[in-house]
């Protein structure tokens, strides 16, 4: 006879705490399974195999196995195609109900309709939470129902709809006697995935409470840990985004209005779908007339353009996976507009990259920079990439840390003049756009 359970999926939200999938899969009639997926589909498409995201998730998933094994429960952790690993676990099992949270990229929204399907057709219910973000979906209107594409309204009616129920945990703990209990089985290891081990060290999972009261304050020089460094707990959910949004409502405004960013470009992908199949949100920026000089693109990605600010920024990305944000933006500022290189160029470097790589957030930063995107900057504010400097990194502390020899003979001089540059931007945008410089 089979066994008679229910099967929790765990996919960015890799923690056993205030998990709302996890929550109602545990308060379910039958003993629950928790299942891993290391999805061929995601993971045979990078070619680097140094990849420290792979690395991270397989690190959490270690240490999420150890913590069920105090608990006497085991995860199923599986490398494969999501709906041959469902296909076998319904032949192993006499499954009621799988549970999972909610994914709004456009291939997990493709895979969850397949695997929602294939579970059906075998009588199978598929449930589904939201758990990742605040609000989701549609829950943030304009009053004429529809989307919006406008940070500033949109973060308003966000915080008007918020309410102390809405950041209150999910208890999963209470009921952590209902999963399965059996002996602990293996994790498939890096190599047998093919990829290798990383000596890497991640941000810790608990921002410091220091860091988001003078967030405000220092959040804008990147020669000072002044941000969080949370974007790969959010991306992961080895952090809950009700705890954060809570602590953030007590100690900054300004640290919330960020996690609404991020909120705000979830949204966009999920009513814009195609923005993250590679299309500009506002359709005129198509006409660009992108120089894409591949020449430039190699100084650009080796931080060689001869720009400090810039060549600081892309040497953090090289060796962290991370940079910080005013250097995303002038980074990214100065490949499209002071290169005119195609921001889809510089997107996908930066997914290829990033350890805290985010398809909603990352095509919102680039669409921003270029000026293609909803609520972006407008295409004739152009980066002075020295004023930046001159700014936000005035003693060059994160210049000469990550571009030392920034003084001396023998580093590069300016790929392109800032003057010169600045108005063959703006000619080919105007062009593109038809406006009259
Ligand atoms: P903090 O400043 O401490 O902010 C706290 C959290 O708020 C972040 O972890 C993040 O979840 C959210 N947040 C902050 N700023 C933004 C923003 N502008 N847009 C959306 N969410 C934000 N963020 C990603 O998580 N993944 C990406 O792939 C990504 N790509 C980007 C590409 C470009 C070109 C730009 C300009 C920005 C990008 N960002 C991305 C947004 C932002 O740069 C990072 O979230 C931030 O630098 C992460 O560091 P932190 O956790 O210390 O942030």
């Amino acid at each position: 006879m089979k066994k008679q359970v229910n099967i929790f999926w765990f996919r960015r939200d890799l923690r056993l705490s205030d998990n709302a999938g996890l929550y109602h899969a545990l308060k379910s009639r039958l003993p629950v399974i928790p299942v891993f997926i290391f999805d061929k589909n995601i993971l045979d498409k990078l070619d680097d195999k140094k990849d420290a995201r792979v690395a991270f998730i397989h690190e959490v998933i270690m240490a999420l196995q150890e913590q069920l094994k105090d608990i006497g429960a085991s995860l199923k952790v599986f490398y494969g195609f999501p709906e041959a690993v469902f296909a076998a676990l319904v032949s192993e099992y006499a499954v009621e109900k799988v549970f999972t949270n909610h994914d709004y990229e456009p291939y997990a929204v493709e895979r969850d309709q397949a695997i929602g399907t294939l579970l059906n057709d075998s009588g199978i219910t598929f449930h589904t939470y939201k758990d990742q973000v605040i609000f989701e979906k549609d829950e943030v209107m304009k009053d004429d129902g529809t989307p919006y594409v406008v940070f500033t309204p949109y973060s308003k009616k966000w915080k008007s709809l918020l309410t102390a129920f809405l950041l209150k945990p999910y208890p999963t703990k209470k009921y952590f006697k209902h999963f399965l209990l059996h002996e602990s089985s293996s994790i498939p290891t890096l190599e047998a995935m093919g990829f290798q081990p990383l000596d890497h060290t991640f941000p810790s999972r608990e921002p410091a409470e220091k860091t988001i009261r003078k967030y405000k304050e220092q959040r804008n020089f990147p020669g000072i840990a002044g941000t969080s460094k949370m974007s790969i707990h959010l991306r992961f959910g080895t952090i809950s985004i009700r705890a954060l949004a809570k602590q953030a409502l007590s100690l900054s405004e300004t640290y919330l209005n960020e996690l609404i960013w991020r909120e705000f470009y979830q949204m966009i992908l999920w009513h814009f779908p195609k923005v993250g199949k590679g299309h500009a949100f506002k359709k005129e920026y198509e006409y660009i007339k992108w120089r894409n000089n591949e020449k430039e693109f190699g100084r650009w990605r080796e931080g060689k353009t001869g720009y400090p600010l810039v060549d600081a920024g892309m040497r953090e990305l090289n060796t962290t996976g991370f940079m910080h944000n005013r250097v995303r933006m002038v980074v990214a500022s100065f490949l499209t507009k002071h290169l005119l290189i195609d921001w889809r160029w510089g997107e996908a470097y930066f997914a290829e990259k990033l350890i805290d790589f985010e398809l909603a957030s990352n095509n919102g930063g680039w669409q921003w920079a270029a000026g293609s995107g909803c609520d972006a900057a407008p295409y004739f504010r152009i980066f002075n990439p020295y004023l930046q400097t001159k700014r936000f990194d005035p003693d060059f502390t994160y210049i000469r840390k990550w571009v030392p020899e920034f003084e001396e003979f023998g580093y590069p001089p300016p790929i392109v003049v800032h003057e010169f540059a600045r108005k063959r931007c703006l000619e080919v945008y105007s062009a593109a756009l038809k406006e009259k410089l």
